[in-house]
């Protein structure tokens, strides 16, 4: 970037090129809306840009887990998915009810397990399908 200024800015560059101050204003100013299109995907997420008729339909991944039934082990973690590793605040045996997420291919997994799965990669750990966007 700086190359191109000092080539097309200096009036004294090493190329002899002439200076153009149009060349200049029009080459910053590209980078400064990259800057700003950054700062607004950063600040309202990446797909703010695209309108919400083509995004696709987002999903609900939470499902109530009921404890007193046994449910395969989180494939991510690979433990009990009774026993959330991450959410320690509430003790085991006071539970009856627990929140957990199921893939549209009847999978289960911790909430914390998923979503740091889904931000990495949108296919189920298990069996590999395809994973519809998490519902915000
Ligand atoms: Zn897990
Ligand atoms: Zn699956």
């Amino acid at each position: 970037m700086f190359y191109q200024i000092y080539n097309r800015g200096c009036p004294s560059n090493f190329q002899g090129l002439e200076p153009s101050l149009l060349f200049c204003m029009i080459y910053l100013s590209e980078y400064l809306l990259q800057i700003i299109v950054l700062y607004i995907q950063f600040k309202l997420g990446p797909r703010s840009f695209i309108p919400k008729c083509f995004l696709p339909k987002q999903y609900n991944y939470y499902r109530v887990l009921n404890i007193e039934e046994d449910y395969e082990e989180c494939a991510i973690c690979l433990t009990s998915l009774i026993e959330d590793p991450f959410d320690q605040q509430v003790p085991t045996d006071k539970l009856i009810l627990k929140q957990a997420m199921q893939t549209p291919c009847h999978h289960w997994f911790h909430p914390s397990c998923l979503r740091s799965w889904i931000n990495i990669k949108m296919q189920c750990p298990t069996c590999r399908s395809e994973l519809p966007p998490l519902l915000e």
